[in-house]
């Protein structure tokens, strides 16, 4: 099947930095991806290009199949058929609720719009909402009105930047449900740029991390969690203890959580000088020195506070991530 979006081989610099550095993926039609990475690293930049808000300064952006961006010539987002829900597409304070919605709708007889519009602010939980203008509306609704707005058209691909990030942790989470299932239910691929993990690991059919301009990893968000590639992958999905291996003078990586005070012979084992413990809700946050002075935590699973001091502490050999030097 031809793919939603293709980058191939796609760069963007601005003032002689490669802000996105020879970035290939395709996005499968229907699929959801979310593109992860820390500050700056150029997932907005990467979102624009297939927006056709940049031009590449090397490479080529297909959409459905049709090259839409080189560095010579990129058609405009306008003529691309995606949803967009960008901060910097905020609803359009001058028009209603409805007239936001069918904004991109003109193409279609007025029953059809009212239709589509109808049936969207439905869906978002705008119903008597329609004849409000958005700055009487909460962030919650302005946000749910603008995801109305990017589906109302029946794209194909709909790209976000951050769609969540202004809003309140419950708020968060309902967004994202209903956001997935406005995607599915449309058929729509998603491209949602987000810099939280919980977001990527929540959505994501395929999760892309990026870091300095340049995709290290793309994957389900299961094999992503459990194989990062390296330590940069690994620590975007939460903290990370790191040790010399001693063997392959690599490093071995191990999540606090991933660690218990009570295993099985063939686990791998560590002592740690316990120096502090904290009740986390039911379970118990040790912080503690290894032998040769590095610091560590471990995150107990429920059972008895530890108690300071020396302890030996568990990890599956399943669990342990083994990295070359970075
Ligand atoms: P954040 O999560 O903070 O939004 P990001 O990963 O989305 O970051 P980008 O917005 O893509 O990162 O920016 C990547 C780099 O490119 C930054 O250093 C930014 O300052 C720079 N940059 C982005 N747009 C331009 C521009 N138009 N001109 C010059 N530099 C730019």
């Amino acid at each position: 099947m031809t793919p939603a979006l293709s980058f191939r081989n796609v760069s963007c610099r601005f003032d002689g930095a490669d802000v996105v550095d020879g970035v290939s993926f395709d996005i499968q039609a229907g699929e959801i991806i979310c593109l992860l990475g820390p500050s700056g690293c150029g997932k907005t930049t990467s979102l624009r290009l297939a927006a056709g808000m940049e031009v590449p300064s090397g490479g080529e952006i297909y959409l459905a199949g049709e090259c839409v961006s080189t560095p010579q010539d990129v058609a405009p987002p306008e003529a691309r058929g995606i949803g967009f829900l960008f901060q910097d597409f905020a609803l359009f304070p001058h028009l209603s609720v409805y007239e936001n919605v069918t904004f991109g709708l003109g193409h279609l007889p007025k029953e059809e719009q009212k239709a589509r519009a109808l049936e969207l602010l439905n869906a978002v939980g705008l119903s008597g909402f329609a004849s409000k203008y958005p700055n009487i509306l909460s962030g919650g609704e302005q946000q749910r009105a603008a995801l109305a707005r990017a589906m109302a058209a029946k794209p194909k691909l709909v790209l976000m930047d951050e769609p969540f990030s202004n809003l309140d942790p419950q708020l968060r989470d309902q967004m994202r449900d209903l956001t997935l299932r406005l995607l599915r239910e449309n058929g729509a691929a998603g491209l949602i740029v987000t810099h939280d993990a919980a977001d990527a690991l929540r959505m994501a059919d395929r999760i892309a991390v990026q870091n300095k301009g340049q995709i290290l990893q793309m994957d389900t968000p299961e094999a992503i969690y459990q194989n990062p590639v390296d330590l940069h992958v690994a620590a975007m999905f939460g903290p990370l203890n790191i040790m010399a291996d001693a063997q392959t003078g690599g490093q071995i990586g191990v999540r606090p959580s991933d660690m218990a005070l009570h295993g099985q012979a063939e686990d791998f084992s560590v002592d740690g000088d316990v120096q502090n413990v904290r009740a986390i809700g039911p379970d118990w946050l040790c912080d503690m020195a290894l032998s040769d002075g590095v610091l560590w935590q471990a995150l107990v699973r429920g059972g008895e506070r530890p108690e300071n001091g020396l302890n030996k502490f568990f990890v599956p050999r399943a669990r342990l991530m083994l990295f070359k030097t970075q």
